[in-house]
């Protein structure tokens, strides 16, 4: 048995006053004591000056795609050991930043499920989609999920579930990554998006649609799906979130990872796609205002009590390397929310959207000893979420954490 202790921790939900000592036994949490907890005689101790709290989890990556600019659209024509190379190093570095768990959102030929199924030690736990649903030379098409009309999309759903697939991403917008979809439109009739998520839920599987538009959170809202990704409610006179769609979206229980956070040094307005640099000019949104809308919004969703997962959408660009979602988590602190609040959407919200909680996403006997502790006291600096000095990931620890 080994057992950890920070004068500082977080269980998922609260901070425990006076820190914690969890206890762990092989890959499991069996006790969660206060700092100065006797332990049994034989348990290997370790103390840290810092904060203990449960391993996250991203809810929105791409494990296929490096970060580098155009490697998403890479994934899909590079072959099986050149991505398979990609998902290894990209798992590394969530692991490395103490990021336990990954929900992946757009797979390119299931590749990630290999990575799953084999759950090797130290290596962070994947929730997969597979291939995201899309249209015709529609958002991420190149990731080989097409499928239209009823016949096509029973076959991909036949598909996805036979692979055992735990998520289905559907694609109810056009995206930036995308020349040539419609980044304010829709995506999918009513009719087939609405096949697409019943399809799913009798399979047992939730949905979580793309949308960047503000016509496809309307779309994706109509059609039922579980949750809604990005949610940037863009329309061609930039972003507009009306409080209708806010209510809406808190009464049908849809959960909302709006995937903000972004490193703003590596933003090089020379290197954004064109589509993106028209389509912002033509909103009249700059990253800086882009931020502050967004950062609103965020404060609306929580004033209507809707649920909030933090996700990076890790791997698509430049400013969203994998490893860092504590930037989302910083952007709700930045704000307005809680601390408490911002770090559960991350872990113990995270946990229950990705239908883990009892598995992981809390310090708490029973679940998963997948464990982060960060440097100092988070409550007072959650800056330090960015300073990993020991991970654990069920039982077996990764630390100290690779650059
Ligand atoms: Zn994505």
């Amino acid at each position: 048995m080994q057992a950890i202790r920070a004068p500082a921790a977080f269980d998922g939900e609260r901070f425990l006053e006076g820190g914690a000592t969890v206890l762990v036994d092989g890959e499991r949490i069996v006790g969660v004591e206060p700092f100065g907890f006797d332990v049994p005689h034989g348990t290997e101790e370790t103390s840290y000056d810092g904060t203990l709290l449960p391993g996250l989890i991203d809810t929105h990556v791409h494990l296929v795609a490096d970060g580098t600019p155009g490697g998403l659209e890479a994934a899909g024509a590079l072959g099986d050991d050149e991505v398979t190379t990609v998902v290894r190093r990209t798992l590394a570095q969530q692991a490395a930043s103490g990021t336990t768990t990954v929900r992946d959102l757009g797979d390119a030929r299931y590749l990630t499920l290999g990575f799953r199924d084999a759950a090797s030690p130290g290596v962070p736990r994947i929730v997969a989609s597979g291939p995201p649903f899309t249209i015709r030379d529609g958002h991420c098409h190149y990731l080989g999920g097409v499928a239209e009309g009823p016949a096509d999309i029973r076959d991909a759903m036949a598909e996805h579930v036979e692979r055992g697939v735990d998520v289905v991403k559907v694609m109810a917008s056009g995206g930036m990554l995308t020349p040539g979809s419609d980044q304010l439109g829709v995506q999918f009739t009513a009719e087939d998006l609405r096949l697409i998520v019943d399809l799913a839920h009798e399979a047992g599987l939730p949905v979580h649609a793309h949308a960047h538009s503000l016509r496809g959170a309307w779309h994706a809202l109509a059609a039922q799906v579980d949750g809604i990704e990005h949610f940037s409610c863009l329309t061609d006179t930039g972003m507009q979130t009306p409080p209708e769609l806010l209510a809406a979206v808190a009464a049908a229980g849809t959960v909302v990872c709006p995937t903000i956070g972004w490193d703003r040094s590596m933003i090089d307005p020379d290197r954004m796609p064109p589509a993106l640099r028209l389509l912002t000019e033509r909103m009249g949104l700059d990253p800086d205002s882009m931020v502050s809308a967004r950062a609103e919004q965020a404060r609306q969703l929580r004033a209507h009590g809707v649920t909030i997962v933090s996700g990076l959408d890790a791997g698509v660009s430049p400013p969203k390397a994998h490893g860092n979602l504590w930037r989302s988590v910083l952007e709700l602190v930045h704000a307005g929310f809680p601390v408490e609040e911002a770090l559960a959407t991350a872990t113990s919200v995270a946990a229950d959207v990705c239908r883990l909680s009892e598995v992981t996403g809390r310090l708490r006997a029973g679940l998963a000893a997948d464990l982060l502790v960060v440097s100092g006291d988070l409550r007072s600096e959650p800056t330090l979420l960015a300073e990993p000095v020991h991970v654990v990931i069920r039982g077996v620890p990764c630390s100290p954490p690779v650059p």
